[in-house]
Formats: C-alpha cells, sequence, structure tokens
C-alpha cells in the first residue's frame, strides 16, 4: 500500500497552511487521548511554523488530559456552539483528526458539512477503517495505531523534525500510549517505537505522562471500578464473552465524572479465557457501548452491524438511541451465543 504522506499533496498542503490566515483543529466527540494529544500537538506544530490555529473539539474530555500544553486555548462547541461555528467559517484549511465520518463530530458534523461544501480546504488525518470521503485531502492509514502516529509523519513529510518541542512531543506521546495500549497491541510496529524515540529524544518527561494519564484517579473513581467488577461484571464463560453494565443511577451514586468508566472494558477482557468484553453504559437519552476483542473476531463489523457503531477490528464502540439500557443488554445477550463459535480460539 502506498504511503498516503508521500502524496505531492501532501507536500502541496504545507504551503496551503503556510498561506492560511487561520487554521482550525478540530476531532471526535468524547474526544479521547489521541484525539486531544493529536490535535494540540498539531497546533503546536503550526505555532512553530508561524501559523494561528484554534482547536475546537465537540465537547469535554477527561480530566487526566487536562495537564496537556494548549488545554487551556481549547475551544469546546458543547460551551461556545457559535464562537466555534465562526472560527470553523473563518479558518480556510480545516484539519479533522482522529474520525472518518462526519457524524462522529457529533453536534459540529453540519458546521463541518458546511466547511466540506465551501472553499474551505478539510484535511483529515486519521486510521480508522473504511473511512467516508468527506475531507479534500484524506490523509487515512488504517494501519496506523494512533492519529499521533500520522500527526508525526505528516510533520516528516513535511520536512519539520526539527521543529519537534517537549510540548508538542508529550501531546503525541500521549496519544501514542492511550492508542496502543502503552505499546501492547497488534498495531504496534518498529516505526512506532522509532517515533517514541524521537520524542524522548526532546528530553520530554514520558514518565510523568505515564502518570498523568494512568495515576490520577479520584477514590470515587477507583470505587465505581471496584463496584463494576464486583457486582456488574456477568461472564459467559461458554461463549468467552464478559460484560459489565452500569446505569445512569449507579453512575451518580460514585459521583461518575468524564472519562471515569475508560479502561473497564480491558479489565474484562484481561480474563483468562475471554476473547470479546464489552461495556455497557447508559447516558442520558442513549446508551453508549465499547467492545474490546483479542484475535480474529472483529468487534468493528458488529458495532457497525447491530449498535450504530464502528471503530477499529478489536476496538470499536457505538451507541443507541430511543433503546433502553435492559433493551440493549437483552438485545446484546441475544447475540452473544451467535457469535459463540466466532469467539473459541487460544491465542
Ligand atoms: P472506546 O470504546 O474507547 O470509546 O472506542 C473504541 C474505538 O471505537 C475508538 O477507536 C473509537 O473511535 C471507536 N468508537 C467509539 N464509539 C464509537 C461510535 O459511537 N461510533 C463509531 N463509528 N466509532 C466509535
Ligand atoms: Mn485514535
Amino acid at each position: 500500500m502506498e504511503d498516503v504522506f508521500s502524496s505531492p499533496k501532501v507536500l502541496a498542503l504545507r504551503d496551503e497552511v503556510l498561506a492560511a490566515s487561520h487554521v482550525a483543529i478540530t476531532a471526535h466527540r468524547s474526544p479521547d487521548g489521541d484525539a486531544v494529544g493529536s490535535a494540540l500537538a498539531l497546533r503546536h506544530l503550526l505555532s512553530g511554523l508561524g501559523v494561528k490555529s484554534t482547536v475546537v473539539l465537540p465537547d469535554a474530555y477527561a480530566a487526566f488530559l487536562h495537564w496537556m500544553p494548549g488545554h487551556e486555548q481549547v475551544v469546546l462547541h458543547e460551551q461556545e456552539p457559535v464562537r466555534s461555528e465562526h472560527i470553523i467559517q473563518n479558518s480556510e484549511v480545516v484539519f479533522c483528526l482522529d474520525f472518518n465520518a462526519l457524524s462522529r463530530a457529533g453536534h459540529m458534523a453540519g458546521i463541518l458539512e458546511a466547511a466540506c461544501a465551501s472553499a474551505t480546504l478539510v484535511v483529515m488525518v486519521d486510521h480508522h477503517q473504511e473511512p467516508e470521503t468527506f475531507a479534500d485531502l484524506m490523509c487515512s492509514d488504517p494501519r496506523a495505531g494512533s492519529t499521533a502516529e500520522l500527526v508525526f509523519r505528516l510533520m516528516c513529510a513535511w520536512g519539520e523534525e526539527q521543529r519537534m518541542t517537549q510540548e508538542m512531543a508529550s501531546c503525541l506521546y500521549c496519544g501514542l500510549i492511550t492508542d496502543t495500549g502503552s505499546f501492547r497491541f497488534p498495531s504496534v510496529t518498529p516505526a512506532t517505537h522509532r517515533m517514541a524515540a524521537s520524542l524522548l529524544a526532546t528530553g520530554m518527561d514520558h514518565s510523568r505522562v505515564h502518570s498523568l494519564v494512568y495515576d490520577t484517579n479520584r477514590l470515587d473513581q477507583v470505587q465505581l471500578t471496584a463496584y463494576a467488577l464486583s457486582q456488574k461484571l456477568q461472564v459467559f464463560a461458554p461463549h468467552r464473552t464478559a460484560v459489565i453494565s452500569l446505569s445512569l443511577e449507579e453512575l451518580e451514586r460514585f459521583n461518575a465524572q468524564k472519562g471515569d468508566t475508560e479502561g473497564l472494558v480491558n479489565r474484562a477482557l484481561s480474563i483468562e479465557g475471554v476473547n470479546l468484553a464489552v461495556f455497557v453504559k447508559e447516558d442520558v437519552g442513549r446508551v453508549k457501548m465499547s467492545f474490546r476483542s483479542r484475535g480474529s473476531f472483529s468487534v468493528r463489523d458488529v458495532a457497525a452491524e447491530h449498535f450504530h457503531g464502528g471503530g477499529h477490528h478489536n476496538a470499536a464502540g457505538g451507541a443507541c438511541e430511543g433503546e433502553s439500557l435492559g433493551e440493549v443488554l437483552s438485545r446484546l445477550e441475544s447475540l452473544i451465543p451467535e457469535w459463540s463459535h466466532r469467539l473459541q480460539y487460544d491465542d
């Protein structure tokens, strides 16, 4: 497969960006470490190039990402819709990071769709499978473990590696570790580690980044995790599947904040013999789902087919509107035996 970043269009993009009076950078709703890290890293790169830019995200992100340099300047569409729209409309270039379909931008989808239809140059940089071709320039590589790696490759394609700062490196490192399970997932390659080496060479404190991301839990959050694992974990052993669900009432009981349940689904997948883990969370007006699998079972396919979702082969998500938590759970439970024969592998 050809490297998308070797295309002459990617080189030409550098000139377009340098000529722009303002650039906007956005990412998917409920932004994760890769979305926020990639967006802020790109902003640091652009500011090194003397280009003004603003990161505009659909909604808030977890407190364990607030340490990132540039966080204070992020504009949230859910809090400032008029200002957000104004920024997008007044940017000559708009970067869409870490999502493969406009619907993943939540309430910003309409604004971005309008940008795509206008003279604005819309650039997508993403690593999800089967992207919709909404952008003018598509920098999509589903083999990459994170969008952070693609922002790094964009920087290298532009010949701007020397612009890497500790600030930018720590944002990219956060994206890298959160989307690769700290270098564990099959998507990790020698190139991933070479990139990590470049980031560490700036003198960036990688150990501090791990602590800030993984060791800053609130007591409530740890107790919610303990409750979910001890009271709400169901293991369907013959089907090699584990399910955790939490209702709004349970989340409120533990004063749950954005990001508090991140990682729960991985705990379910860590059980020996389990090849599929599902976390089902009640939200206001919808039920959100996280899927993780080991091996050949594609959670992206089942999330897309049954739960209005998508993602990657071994990590995907979905959301159901107009269905109660109980309804989603019973639908899931009736599907699990159908998947059973595809989950009977050992690896
Ligand atoms: P998580 O379970 O961590 O929220 O998401 C896992 C993966 O699935 C991420 O790559 C994320 O982008 C994708 N994903 C999560 N929720 C959705 C969704 O509602 N729709 C789609 N298409 N992808 C999702
Ligand atoms: Mn990502």
